[in-house]
């Protein structure tokens, strides 16, 4: 396979390697190794000073045969149609592994955020429903927040689509804030979900979760709540995290041989998940190199930042003490990085079955929206947990029964159920 890190690739090359196994029909095939529908358009947005600036959006609905298609929009300068590709198609296969009645789409805008005013983001994702409400809502296509994108913009959102249809419809976008339609649990909703399958991995394992070390990539949503989780509910050890610094433009881990604490360095974190070095170095912490999260010795490593971050370079840094690998991110491992992982045996949640918790939650969260009922914090994360535990437990069963690496199990869990949707609505 090849070594490069485009991210839809890897998707294409991912589900083309379980198409062989299964046998696919190749009129199958077809369809789902391509998005159904895609969206390119230019939203003019005015700044501040009075110019105009233009930016490129996309929406990627890459299958609908479960439901309306869902998925997160991202806010990040280096944003491609492939990048928007891939993740579209991973959502349809992780709405589809947690047994969800959505389908897979996924959003983005080449923008760097944290060069924009409050007013100017708000302009540009009012600019963003303006481009595209017509094709998205409850019924078709549900945005969320992603890498670059949080509840107030999700907010804007609901609010510039209930104007433009002339109905108050909070159900049209997901990770909304609390009180303005959004779910209870839906912030650390996708961090939370790392953690229980982790801890489903390690009881499949035999392994003890309050004598495991983890290390951990990333310092933003999804990191920060796996980290807490981690300690908090499964009382393991997190030695680092790392980060992206905007003003060095250079990544760095943060770390503690006894054990980082989350709560103090979430306080010294800005909104984009950048920890201000100076002070964890006054508090004791050791400042390392960005690299240095995927070589220390711990049982547990959770990539969860950016997709290509476990590729053919990195891989071989990984210590022999491993036993898990929890994709928090979407995409962290490149396919030529997962043939050393099986190789080395180490046990793989991957990305669309680790970090489904967050789109399960969006989804409870929508339910709430249509019954106009909303329930608590812990309904929701009890709800949460049987979905990811029923989940992992489904995949689990396809490893062991097909003596499959557990990415190919969780995409043959998924594509069964998506192929079985698209025979019974008549499409194949
Ligand atoms: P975020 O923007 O809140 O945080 C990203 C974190 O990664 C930040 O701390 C940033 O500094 C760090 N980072 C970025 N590049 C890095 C690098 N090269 N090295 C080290 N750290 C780096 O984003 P998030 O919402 O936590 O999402 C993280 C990943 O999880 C993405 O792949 C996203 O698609 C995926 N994901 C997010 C959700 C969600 O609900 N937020 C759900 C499913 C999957």
């Amino acid at each position: 396979m090849s070594s490069n890190t485009n991210a839809f690739e890897m998707a294409q090359s991912q589900f083309d390697h379980v198409a062989d196994m299964l046998r696919l029909d190749p009129e199958v095939r077809e369809i789902l190794r391509w998005p159904l529908r895609e969206f390119h358009f230019r939203i003019p947005v005015r700044m501040d000073d009075g110019t105009l600036r233009v930016f490129q959006g996309y929406r990627v609905q890459h299958n609908d045969a479960r439901g309306p298609n869902k998925g997160g929009i991202r806010f990040h300068p280096a944003e491609t149609i492939d990048t928007v590709r891939a993740l579209a198609t991973w959502m349809t296969w992780k709405c589809a592994v947690v047994d969800i009645p959505l389908g897979g789409g996924k959003g983005g805008v080449i923008v760097d955020p944290a060069t924009l005013t409050n007013g100017e983001k708000e302009r540009l994702v009012r600019g963003y429903i303006q481009k595209m409400w017509k094709n998205i809502g409850p019924r078709q296509d549900v945005p969320a927040p992603d890498v670059g994108t949080t509840p107030q913009m999700m907010g804007w959102m609901m609010d510039e689509y209930s104007l433009l249809t002339g109905e108050f419809t909070p159900g049209a976008i997901t990770g909304k804030p609390v009180g303005n339609g959004g779910s209870l649990g839906r912030t650390e909703a996708t961090g939370y979900g790392v953690i229980f399958s982790v801890r489903e991995a390690l009881k499949h394992l035999g392994l003890d979760p309050t004598t495991c070390k983890a290390s951990i990539q990333g310092f933003g949503n999804v990191s920060q709540y796996a980290t807490i989780g981690f300690i908090e509910i499964l009382g393991g050890t997190v030695v680092c995290v790392s980060f992206w610094d905007r003003e060095d433009r250079a990544s760095y881990t943060v770390s503690k041989e006894d054990g980082i604490d989350p709560h103090f360095l979430k306080s010294i974190t800005d909104q984009y998940g950048s920890i201000d070095k100076n002070k964890a170095k006054a508090a004791g912490y050791v400042i390392e190199d960005g690299d240095a999260w995927i070589s220390k010795d711990v049982d547990v490593l959770i990539p969860a930042a950016m997709e290509g971050q476990i590729n053919a370079d990195t891989v071989q840094k990984i210590s022999k003490t491993v036993r898990v690998i929890a994709e928090g991110a979407n995409g962290p491992t490149t396919p030529d990085a997962d043939v050393v992982i099986k190789e080395r045996g180490i046990f793989l949640v991957p990305d669309f079955l680790c970090n489904a918790g967050g789109v399960t939650v969006s989804y409870f969260e929508g339910v709430q929206n249509d019954m106009n009922f909303y329930w608590t914090r812990e309904e929701v994360l009890e709800k949460e947990d049987n979905k990811m535990t029923s989940a992992f437990k489904a995949v689990l069963d396809m490893s062991l029964k097909e003596n499959v690496y557990m990415r190919d199990a969780a995409y043959m869990v998924a594509i069964a159920r998506v192929v079985k949707a698209m025979e019974l609505r008549g499409w194949i």
